[in-house]
């Protein structure tokens, strides 16, 4: 990893752009990769399948020199807008026992619980954040890569590992968020959330109450951004109208959303495609026409008053009355 990074690259969009503003060029150019990998196995992400389960990390003098490196470009200000990964926070993170990862067969170390193999020790990316913000020129380090929170908000029963850990958010959440704090609960109903292999939406209830403190606690007014995804497979109406009750009872007027889409290599897709789960042959139902996909992203949009109406005959049609007592009431 060392070496890759030590090569020497202009750090410039390739020359065929003739100095055209690229916008995703202006996200990326003051930003450094820390590893590679992700061992967290969502249903419908591809990462691991391209970049590999097991994680791949730099060591901290190769980053410190990419520091020192970008904090001479011309345009560079100060700011370095993401120390990250495919998730931000599984630097150096890996197995206790390489053996047993050898062997082991589990898509994800993190679902459906934190495999007791898996050291989630943060404090090596603790000590880089502060290495540096070190750095003469850094006045910002944002982490701008999504945070896996199951990882930090886990109790290992290991003293210094845990209070690593209890640190990590708070130091973020203070110290590296440009104002939008963004993570990806992508969805509340927990039958979809299983079959994502993402946590359990009480989990997200308990980073935000963590989030809220921090903000009381420090006077700094952050704002928390949530993922969702529509009509991934196993999502109906209902799950959405739910998605939609449970957000709006936080407060929420979502805006990152996005709907579904089938991505070679993944479970998701073979959910898609099949409509069955593949390890448990039971049937799954999908979202698939351009209608029925409409009619599931309605319902993040449920504050707007045009589509109002047309998420009460949803209701009325699903016969989810209830529902639509605590959406629209
Ligand atoms: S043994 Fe645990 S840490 Fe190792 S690969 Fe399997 S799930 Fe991940």
């Amino acid at each position: 990893m060392d070496r890759i990074y030590a090569l020497p690259y202009t750090r410039l969009p390739h020359p065929r752009y003739k100095g055209k503003e690229i916008p995703a060029y202006q996200m990326i150019r003051h930003s450094i990769t820390l590893h590679r990998g992700c061992f967290g196995g969502c249903a419908f992400c591809t990462i691991s399948a391209h970049q590999g389960k097991f994680i791949s990390s730099r060591s901290l003098p190769s980053v410190l020199q990419e520091v020192e490196h970008i904090s001479r470009m011309p345009d560079f200000k100060g700011t370095l807008s993401d120390l990250g990964g495919p998730s931000a926070n599984m630097y150096r993170m890996g197995g206790r026992d390489p053996e047993l990862c050898r062997i082991c067969k589990r898509a994800s170390c993190a679902f459906p619980d934190i495999c007791k193999n898996l050291v989630t020790d943060h404090a090596p990316l603790l000590e880089l954040y502060s290495r540096v913000k070190e750095h003469p020129a850094v006045k910002h380090c944002f982490i701008g890569s999504g945070i896996r929170y199951d990882l930090c908000l886990h109790r290992t029963g290991d003293p210094k590992i845990d209070r690593a850990n209890e640190r990590y958010l708070p130091t973020v959440i203070r110290e590296h968020v440009s104002g939008r704090f963004k993570v990806a609960p992508e969805h509340t109903a927990e039958s979809v959330l299983q079959l994502m292999r993402k946590p359990p939406f009480s989990l997200f209830h308990k980073l935000k109450t963590l989030f809220d403190s921090v903000n009381r606690d420090s006077g700094i007014q952050q704002q928390i951004v949530p993922y969702f995804i529509s009509s991934h497979p196993g999502s109906r109406l209902e799950e959405m109208a739910e998605l939609a009750v449970e957000t709006r009872d936080l407060h929420f007027r979502l805006e990152q959303v996005q709907d579904f889409t089938p991505t070679p290599m993944t479970l998701s897709t073979t959910l898609y495609y099949t409509g069955h789960h593949p390890y448990s042959e039971q049937k799954v139902y999908t979202a698939k026409s351009e209608q029925e996909k409409r009619e599931q992203h309605l319902f993040f949009f449920w504050y707007k008053k045009e589509f109002r109406p047309a998420i009460s005959t949803l209701l009325k049609r699903i016969r989810r009355q209830d529902l639509l007592n605590k959406l629209l009431r």
